[in-house]
């Protein structure tokens, strides 16, 4: 009857965006034989271990009374648009029927020495048409690809560890990231970081395996790894082009760039080239005798030769325009990257540009930015904070509280992830939820600081430390960092960030003390004091106060630290030590040596 079927319980559920057939099972309170045999009388053959997709899984799922949808983490492609770059906002601001397909922007991440850069080079020299035989082919960043007539635009950023910040940025400017990963070393911790920084800037992604030509090459290793992550490759039923390549060898590239372009032409990849003029800064220079160089990406309008660009705080009037290759050029549309002359000042990278009409009013929109920079410089470092947050939710800025969480181990990791993922809270204008950008296992390192700020999101570490140099780079970054080791005080803080009581309170907490026993002097180094550890423990990185006579005579970091000959990273109560410090050198013995870390602690 009618009422029966209406009265019918539908369950919801909640499910990543792939799991194994063990977990979907356990997650449905069902046998992974029944889920089998579901699969089975859907026509998908699996085994308990199988990685199965989202959409595999909901079916399932429904057939056992369960309406699923997916988890927060992955969500993102339906998320609010409250981070989208500008420069989206500004074409999707623009009438539609003038907006026209334009070259697909690519940017390429992964692991370091996963062949990011073999990768750039090997396209580049196959796939790129040379206007003018031997024509020098300089760096600038980016190039343009040519791919079945058609052009693919390769951002060319720095793989290095270092360039977190502005790889976050690359995937900002992008339409679609390659994400390289080594076909003989698989899914590995900056692999995850670029991944999320590609979902954080909801840019879709292909995976170009590398170093296929390698003996010790495991494809399905790497697939599995990929499935954990949540790209289930397409050749087992998932949404992810999974491309194997070789960039020694020059094979599967091709079929690269057409999953790139398979992928381009799923998403709309349009501009007005008759629009405003705008787009952003790839990188920047000066160069001694030309003055400024600058590499642009045009993404809106065409800019021409002549016309006032101002970006930042710098302006002036473009002289000269090249192409990649170093060809003059004398406009340049949608999705070119091109190198310019003519700024003022050398502008930062990944900063939006547009053009004026007039100098004059180049210079009132400099003059008015400088100002507001000034101004907002004080009140800029609170605003990645939980505290800052708040305002910045009700001010309708941020719309989810982003976060980067890290634990000791996995099994503490996976109950914060799941109860902090349901977070929700309501407020004036509607709801907010938690969006977590990362996690992981292991101290705080400096990537995650830099994707937090890159993010606007905040660390929450649990059972783990962060050292004096992540410490130091939050505080210039104004990232928030917060250490835990109780769960619930993490949660219960998250709550009140999303309820906005929270209280901001900056501790200290000793690690230990040591007292100076005798001084050496060694004309390398300078003087190194010969300590006892009284008590707990000295870090190496860690802050460190010398006392005299009951004054403090220096406060600063602990830059080496020796047990005997060797350097080590902490020594504990009861043993001997040597100490360098780089800014320190009057030791006396009898001088006590308090080492400390400074966090950012909950109220109690
Ligand atoms: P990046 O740090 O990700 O930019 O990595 P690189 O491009 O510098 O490559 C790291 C190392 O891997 C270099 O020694 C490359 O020669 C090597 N490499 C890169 N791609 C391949 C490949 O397809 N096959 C083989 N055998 N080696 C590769």
């Amino acid at each position: 009857m009618a009422e029966n079927v209406t009265e019918k319980q539908i369950k919801t559920i909640e499910l990543p965006g792939s799991l194994t057939v063990r977990e979907l099972a356990d997650l449905l309170e069902a046998s992974p034989i029944q889920i089998i045999k579901t699969l089975m009388s859907n026509g998908v053959m699996a085994n308990i271990n199988q990685q199965i997709d989202f959409d595999t899984a909901a079916i399932v799922a429904a057939e056992l009374g369960f309406e699923a949808s997916m988890q927060q983490l992955d969500q993102l492609e339906t998320q609010d648009t409250g981070e989208v770059p500008l420069w989206r906002q500004l074409i999707a601001s623009e009438d539609k029927q003038n907006l026209k397909p334009r070259p697909p922007v690519v940017t390429i991440l992964g692991h370091v020495d996963h062949g990011k850069t073999t990768l750039l080079d090997a396209i580049r020299q196959t796939s790129v048409v040379s206007q003018e035989a031997g024509g020098i082919t300089q760096h600038i960043g980016a190039y343009q690809a040519t791919h079945k007539d058609r052009l693919i635009t390769f951002l060319d950023t720095p793989g290095h560890a270092a360039f977190t910040a502005m790889r976050s940025r690359g995937a900002q400017g992008a339409d679609v990231v390659v994400l390289v990963v080594a076909a003989d070393d698989g899914v590995m911790p900056q692999t995850k970081e670029a991944l999320a920084h590609a979902r954080a800037a909801r840019v879709p992604m292909v995976v170009a395996m590398t170093k296929i030509d390698r003996p010790n090459a495991n494809p399905e290793r790497v697939k599995q790894q990929l499935a954990e992550s949540g790209l289930v490759p397409d050749d087992w039923d998932g949404d992810t082009i999974v491309v194997p390549v070789s960039a020694k060898e020059r094979t599967g590239l091709q079929d690269l760039l057409e999953a790139i372009q398979l992928v381009a032409d799923n998403t709309e990849i349009l501009a007005n080239p008759d629009g405003d003029i705008f787009g952003t800064v790839i990188e920047a220079e000066r160069d001694p005798s030309r003055g400024v160089i600058a590499t642009l990406l045009v993404q809106n309008g065409t800019l021409k030769v002549g016309e006032i660009v101002v970006v930042g705080t710098a302006y002036g009037r473009l002289r000269a325009m090249f192409d990649f290759s170093g060809q003059k050029l004398e406009q340049a549309g949608p999705s070119t990257p091109i190198s310019v002359l003519g700024l003022n000042d050398v502008p930062a990278a990944g900063e939006p540009f547009r053009t004026v009409e007039t100098e004059r009013e180049a210079r009132a929109l400099v003059s008015e930015r400088s100002e507001k920079e000034k101004q907002e410089k004080g009140q800029a470092s609170g605003s990645l904070t939980l505290e800052g947050m708040f305002a910045a939710f009700q001010a309708g800025k941020v719309r989810e509280l982003r976060l980067v969480v890290k634990a000791d181990v996995q099994g503490s990791l996976e109950p914060i992830v799941s109860s902090l993922g349901d977070m929700k809270a309501d407020d004036k204008v509607g709801q907010i939820g938690v969006h977590i950008l990362h996690t992981g296992t292991g101290n705080i390192s400096e990537s995650d600081v830099a994707l937090a700020a890159a993010s606007k999101a905040i660390v929450l570490g649990f059972n783990v430390e962060a050292d004096a140099a992540v410490m130091r780079q939050a505080e210039a970054e104004g990232v928030s960092i917060r250490l835990y080791d109780i769960i619930y005080r993490m949660t219960e803080d998250v709550e009140k960030a999303l309820k906005g009581m929270l209280e901001p309170e900056l501790k200290e907490r000793l690690l230990g003390k040591a007292v100076v026993q005798q001084v050496f002097k060694i004309s390398r180094f300078g003087k190194i004091a010969g300590c006892r550890v009284t008590e707990g423990e000295l870090r190496r990185n860690a802050l460190v106060r010398i006392v005299r006579d009951d004054k403090v005579i220096f406060d600063g970091e602990l830059t080496s630290l020796k047990h005997e000959k060797d350097d080590v990273k902490e020594v504990r109560e009861g043993f001997e030590c040597g100490i360098n410090l780089k800014e320190f050198n009057d030791f006396k013995e009898g001088d006590i040596i308090q080492c400390y870390v400074r966090e950012l602690v909950a109220v109690q």
